[in-house]
């Protein structure tokens, strides 16, 4: 069986994180400032914090820019509910835009038509490991809006040179365990505001300052990283690198066996950027003799597992209906729903399997309609 994720543990985890509980620092001690300062070198951000998940560290994020009730801020409807839901936590609205046919990301055009006077932010998801779009970046500029980037799905993809976790005001991590670092759950925040990260570390530690304890400013949450967590994290972070190539060499592979098949469509790479290939995910377009769910459904008798991210929008579902959104309202979106297809691109994978996930691919095209 060839499996969609499979995280690496060796060893070294297992000592590393025995030699934790025998310290007895188990929260937020040497490891998660050790993990917090490999963050910061990596994505080559003045700070990086550390919390216990990827949605934590958006809402923290959300929270240290000031998003509150009667604020809107923009995603996309074509992500985990995560990224919505952090900015309900904050009370805020969430406005829905469109996203962009051949990115699977925000579309900065479709972000404009939705600007208001109560805009405060834009939230795109570098989705997949692609970085989102730099236009967005200029579009906020122009409006005075604040950028985060949910980079849960891209740590060690890059834009013009700049690490995903460099891209936005704040950026927020997930070190979830199918994520392509990970420490079991946990979570991470990058950016270069001194007061911002000022606020996310108040904000994991129930409002405290982590100078002056028992001194509440305002209100905040118990977000915060055990240690046990961080040493896995730290021997992850060191791997980032490898993986990072891997994934993206075993993508390589897997468009240059895809690329031909009619009615198949392969993710594209621009020139400017590095793709972390967190997902690799195809469009099984109606020319295709199958369909997608066809598709998968061959894929798993011959022992591959794929994944559908994700099978409805956001807005479609009766936790954001209720807002008002409805069906048509971002047909890409919608549209892209229904066509995507991940197949196995992780690292552990073997040449043998990448080869037959090729093969399968293939054989499925010539299949006749029943
Ligand atoms: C995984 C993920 C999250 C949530 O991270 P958790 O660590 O599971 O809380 C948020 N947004 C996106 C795009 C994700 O893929």
């Amino acid at each position: 069986m060839i499996s969609i994720s499979k995280p690496v543990i060796t060893n070294k985890d297992i000592r590393d994180v025995s030699a934790v509980l025998k310290s007895g620092m188990l929260i937020q001690g040497p490891k998660v400032k050790k993990l917090e300062e490999k963050f910061a070198k990596y994505c080559k951000t003045k700070y990086a914090i550390a919390v216990n998940n990827g949605t934590a560290a958006l809402h923290t994020s959300l929270y240290a820019l000031g998003i509150k009730q009667g604020d809107e801020v923009i995603t996309t409807p074509f992500t985990f509910v995560a990224t919505a839901n952090s900015i309900l936590m904050q009370n805020a609205k969430v406005i829905f835009a469109d996203i962009d046919e051949e990115s699977f990301n925000l579309s900065a055009s479709e972000i404009e038509k939705q600007i208001t006077k109560n805009t405060k932010a834009i939230l795109p998801v570098s989705l997949y490991g692609r970085p989102f779009d730099q236009k967005i970046n200029q579009l906020a500029k122009k409006y005075n809006l604040k950028v985060v980037e949910d980079a849960a799905q891209s740590i060690g993809a890059s834009r013009n040179r700049e690490k995903s976790g460099n891209l936005a005001d704040i950026s927020t991590f997930s070190l979830y365990a199918t994520k392509n670092i990970m420490s079991a759950e946990g979570g991470m925040i990058t950016t270069n505001n001194h007061e911002l990260a000022e606020l996310c570390r108040r904000f994991r530690h129930h409002g405290q300052s982590e100078q002056t304890r028992y001194q509440y400013h305002d209100i905040g949450y118990n977000y915060r990283l055990t240690d046990i967590q961080a040493a896995i994290g730290l021997n992850q972070i060191a791997k980032l690198e490898k993986i990072t190539d891997k994934r993206n060499e075993n993508a390589k592979k897997l468009s240059e066996g895809l690329k031909k098949i009619p009615g198949i469509i392969i993710p594209n790479i621009p020139k400017n950027m590095r793709h972390a290939f967190h997902q690799y995910t195809i469009r099984i377009t109606p020319t295709f003799k199958l369909t997608r769910d066809e598709l998968k459904e061959y894929m798993a008798q011959n022992g591959i597992i794929t994944g559908i991210y994700y099978p409805k929008p956001l807005h479609l579902h009766p936790h954001f209906e209720k807002f008002g959104y409805k069906e048509g309202q971002f047909p890409v979106a919608e549209k892209l729903a229904k066509e995507v297809l991940s197949i196995p691109v992780h690292p552990l994978l073997t040449k043998k399997e990448l080869t037959k996930i090729i093969e399968i691919i293939n054989n499925a095209s010539k299949k006749r309609n029943a």
